[in-house]
């Protein structure tokens, strides 16, 4: 609806008034949705693009709250960010997938996002240790992803903490490589096994020409670090033919699988039944 003139403020408070107790409410339900069982985590294969093969899963939460059904978590994530309930959302997170992976009859990986406010919290480094103790999930099939937002808030002190859990053997990868400010800084600063470029930088890149010549720039700065790099959000079959012929390491997207509950995936996750 448009507004004219002194109409304005008649109409504008009620709106934001209202949009302040919808957050106020939604607030309240992500302190309580751990506990009342509203989260679950979906998972989404990562495949080595030479061999075709399902090398991990990244976790992906989902949250299905009782009245608005199911809430996206680009929405009730950066939430939880600002009022601190990602920290028990967080570790609720990790502590499942830890558990879930460590079931897998084959060794996969387990990649987990990893949110600032958790990376900056005192004793996350702790945490990330206990959980594979108590798990029994060998560090190095852990990844921990992290997006360069996540290091500007204290550098150093987020240097710290991964220099703490990579001496664990946990591996760690730059999430939505492309999409800050300060990449290639980043990558030199911090201590990262893996870039992850934004699926943004895939779309149509077998049809693009400016689009192709970032590509294949990302993976010679890969090639040049010795960091493999997996491209995310690989939709087509012709995106995913432009990865194999430049030598991209792995891949997810729709194309190769949507986020599902680990069920759909147990041939991924169980040995072959002897022959
Ligand atoms: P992200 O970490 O970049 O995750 C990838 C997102 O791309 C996921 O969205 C995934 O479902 C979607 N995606 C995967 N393949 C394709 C594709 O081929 N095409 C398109 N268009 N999209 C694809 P999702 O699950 O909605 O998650 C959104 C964001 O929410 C994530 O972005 C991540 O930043 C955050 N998030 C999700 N789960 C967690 C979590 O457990 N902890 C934290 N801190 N953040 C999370
Ligand atoms: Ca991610
Ligand atoms: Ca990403
Ligand atoms: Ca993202």
């Amino acid at each position: 609806a448009k507004n004219h003139g002194r109409g304005v403020h008649r109409f504008f408070e009620p709106v934001l008034a209202a949009q302040i107790r919808d957050r106020r409410s939604l607030e309240h339900d992500l302190r309580h949705a751990v506990e009342r069982g509203e989260f679950r985590i979906v998972y989404q294969p990562q495949m080595a693009v030479d061999s075709g093969t399902v090398v991990g899963f990244e976790a992906l939460l989902r949250w299905q709250h009782p009245e608005r059904g199911a809430v996206p978590p680009d929405l009730f994530i950066p939430i939880s960010e600002e009022t601190g309930s990602i920290l028990g959302i967080g570790e609720w997170v990790l502590r499942e997938t830890c558990r879930e992976a460590a079931s897998w009859e084959k060794p996969l990986r387990i990649a987990v996002n990893v949110s600032a406010v958790q990376l900056h919290a005192p004793g996350f480094a702790e945490l990330v240790h206990e959980v594979l103790v108590v798990t029994d999930l060998s560090p190095a099939r852990l990844e921990l992803e992290i997006t360069e937002t996540a290091l500007v808030r204290d550098p150093v002190r987020a240097l710290a903490t991964l220099r703490r859990i990579k001496a664990m053997g946990v591996r760690i990868a730059m999430d939505d490589f492309g999409t800050g400010y300060s990449s290639l800084s980043n990558l030199r600063a911090f201590p990262f096994d893996k870039i992850k470029i934004d699926r943004s930088f895939i779309r149509a890149v077998d049809v693009n020409r400016e689009t192709a010549a970032i590509m294949r720039a990302v993976l010679g700065l890969g090639r040049g670090l010795g960091l493999p790099v997996l491209a995310e959000g690989v939709e087509t079959s012709a995106e995913l033919a432009f990865l194999g012929a430049e030598n991209c390491h792995e891949a997810q997207g729709y194309l190769l699988g949507r986020p599902g509950p680990i069920a759909h995936f147990v041939e991924h996750t169980r040995e072959a039944q002897g022959a």
